[in-house]
């Protein structure tokens, strides 16, 4: 429900990462499901489009030449290596929805989100725990798209994303989807109500008392 008051404020960059397999994609939907306000930003990636992805909703795919010509271009706030492909978090995608005074959901990871915090402290931070490795190994497993070598790897890069744990603001067990994207949306709700943010609040006290 939108308030029947609506103070200037900044848009916020909300920041999720986690292992994958964490289940981080399912809360990202039903955050941006569940809140207007917010909307994700799409990153530019040279990986191979998976089946059932769009370009241009999913990520901007790009051959590796166009990524070159991109960092070369400054396009960036950040990017990084992840399994051997390159992901980066467009200026432009962040740009166009701060001004319009939206926040912006960020699924980056942990190095993406060190850099980002470089750039702009004011980020909220979010990461998202599996409940044990053994379900995060069954769910990767559930996916049946890799091979045991695939899954191995992924269990050891899961592991070392899990090691950047506190360096987020908050912390989430996903041991219930629908109870973990509640919290992620507290955090929304309480980040945006925070003073610094709220740059319309000081003509409204003014008004106020006078
Ligand atoms: P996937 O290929 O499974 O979609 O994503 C692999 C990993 O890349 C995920 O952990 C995701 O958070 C991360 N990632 C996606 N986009 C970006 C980005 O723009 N920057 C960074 N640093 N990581 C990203």
């Amino acid at each position: 429900m939108a308030d029947p008051i609506q103070l200037e404020r900044r848009g916020l960059l909300y920041v999720l990462s986690s292992p994958s397999g964490a289940g981080k994609s399912t809360i990202a939907r039903k955050l941006l499901e569940a809140d207007s306000e917010i909307a994700p930003s799409v990153s530019a990636t040279t990986r191979p489009i998976r089946p059932g992805e769009t370009d241009g909703e999913h990520y901007h795919f790009v051959t590796d030449a166009a990524f070159d010509q991109m960092v070369e271009e400054d396009a960036f706030l950040e990017w990084a290596h992840v399994f051997d492909r390159r992901y980066g978090t467009l200026k432009s995608e962040i740009g166009r929805s701060i001004d319009a005074g939206r926040d912006v959901l960020l699924d980056i990871d942990w190095q993406g989100t060190q850099q980002l915090k470089q750039v702009d402290p004011d980020i909220v931070r979010v990461f998202i725990l599996p409940p044990s490795m053994e379900e995060l190994e069954s769910r990767l497993r559930g996916r049946r798209t890799d091979s045991d070598e695939v899954i191995a790897g992924r269990m050891e890069r899961a592991a070392a994303e899990i090691s950047h744990w506190a360096e987020y603001d908050y912390v989430l067990i996903n041991d219930d989807a629908e109870r973990c994207a509640a919290r992620a949306r507290a955090i929304l709700e309480a980040e945006r109500l925070r003073r610094a943010r709220r740059t319309g609040l000081v003509d409204f006290v003014r008004g106020l008392t006078g």
